[in-house]
């Protein structure tokens, strides 16, 4: 740290730093440049004498790491549209939707965000303005492009691959254009024309994306709604399997214990989207209900979205059970259809709804999150030496995660967020 690196003192009234630790009543973290000096009692880090100290009085809350989202589509606008409709802005479009998005999350209180799938470069574009400068946000992971088959979910996003040779292909070139990550669409999806519960690839094609990018530094990731793409992800050595929704090639969601099983053994972690599978309109209608009746139309709507999410929090839970606690991060696929930016807040209530207790659920989108990302030396908990991220929230998190939705102040890089 050179002398000149400008120091701040966070005091607040508990510092929950990640690790499992108790919270700290009365403490601080001291910040020097963009990283976190030292974490402890108010007292014991007060300012030597005549030291040049920024002091920030939060002590009414809660200072926690910042918040990691591992699932993300910044250039979409979460505004309710299909993807067809969505993939007819421009680039430039995208952008601007990425931009306004990126602010919406930071505010919320989270400051990494790793992207998984763009049209074009506006991933790359999005990490480079931040870089850069020219945009405020979180610290952005971006995979580019996400892998897909001829047809395939995300197909619009123009990086299409069919067999082992295309993808390796695929792989290189993404690397090439500076992907951090590399993501692939294992199943069909939303995308009109093909089927969520049926696989998109063979093991020997995913583990031709695995094997090249492992080869290459970079973490997977593999979109997998059908049971049998779950099966394929977890032969083929992908790193992280997203949604894990069981689904068979009828549409039905029916749990596997064998496949939690293998998914345990072999490590790997799952970013289950709890609040992709209409989240936001259960609130909605919930919200309407209590003021007004809903039409019959609406009133089914809502059932229907409350037995399907009932029914991923039970497989949530089995997961749980199975050996996974320790492996689920928070991902709120935000951008797709009606998920709109800055709620990471709906996956971590529910993913203490499905039995994570709250200090858990904190760090599914802290600790865990940054290891499953490949940054647990440098993010996910308050420690000296790791980047001064940090969230400031109303209220005790590790009793009640409904804290995690009152969002005081962000630091990122030991920056104060405006
Ligand atoms: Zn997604």
């Amino acid at each position: 740290m050179s002398a000149s690196a400008s120091k701040t003192i966070v005091y607040a009234r508990l510092v929950v730093d990640g690790t499992g630790r108790p919270p700290i009543e009365n403490g601080a973290v001291r910040i020097e440049g963009t990283k976190i000096a030292a974490v402890g009692p108010a007292a014991a880090l007060a300012p030597a004498p005549g030291e040049v100290v920024t002091e920030i009085d939060l002590r009414p809350h809660t200072v926690i790491p910042g918040l990691i989202d591992v699932h993300t589509h910044l250039g979409l606008a979460g505004d309710g549209r299909g993807y067809e409709d969505m993939a007819l802005d421009s680039d430039e479009m995208m952008v601007l939707a990425g931009v306004m998005n990126l602010q919406k999350h930071l505010r919320a209180g989270v400051t990494t965000v790793r992207d998984n799938g763009e049209r074009n470069r506006v991933g790359f574009a999005l990490r480079e303005g931040i870089e850069r400068g020219y945009v405020v946000g979180p610290r952005l992971l971006a995979c580019g492009r996400p892998i897909t088959c001829t047809g395939g979910h995300f197909h619009w996003c123009n990086e299409v691959a069919d067999g082992a040779d295309e993808i390796r292909r695929s792989v290189r070139r993404l690397v090439h254009e500076g992907a951090d990550h590399i993501k692939i669409m294992a199943s069909g999806g939303g995308t009109r024309g093909t089927v969520p519960g049926r696989p998109s690839y063979s093991v020997e094609e995913l583990h031709a994306a695995s094997h090249e990018a492992h080869t290459l530094g970079r973490l997977t990731v593999a979109h997998c709604r059908a049971k049998e793409s779950m099966v394929r992800a977890v032969h083929a050595g992908l790193d992280l399997i997203e949604h894990a929704e069981f689904l068979d090639p009828d549409g039905v969601m029916r749990y596997d214990p064998k496949i939690a099983e293998m998914m345990q053994e072999a490590g790997v972690y799952v970013s289950p989207t709890l609040q992709a599978f209409g989240y936001p309109t259960i609130l909605r209608l919930r919200r309407k209900r209590d003021r007004v009746d809903l039409t019959p139309a609406e009133a089914d709507l809502l059932a229907r979205c409350e037995a399907r999410l009932e029914t991923h929090l039970d497989h949530f839970r089995r997961m749980l059970d199975a050996g996974l606690r320790e492996r689920m991060v928070t991902g709120s696929d935000s951008g797709c259809g009606e998920l709109a930016f800055g709620h990471l807040d709906y996956d971590i209530q529910l993913f203490a709804q499905g039995g994570l207790t709250p200090t858990e659920t904190l760090h599914a989108a802290t600790r865990v999150a940054a290891e499953a990302i490949g940054l647990g030396d440098t993010l996910g908990t308050l420690a000296p030496g790791k980047e001064a991220d940090l969230a400031i929230v109303d209220g005790d998190p590790t009793r009640d995660v409904g804290a995690l939705s009152r969002v005081v102040a962000v630091f990122k890089a030991g920056q104060r967020v405006d």
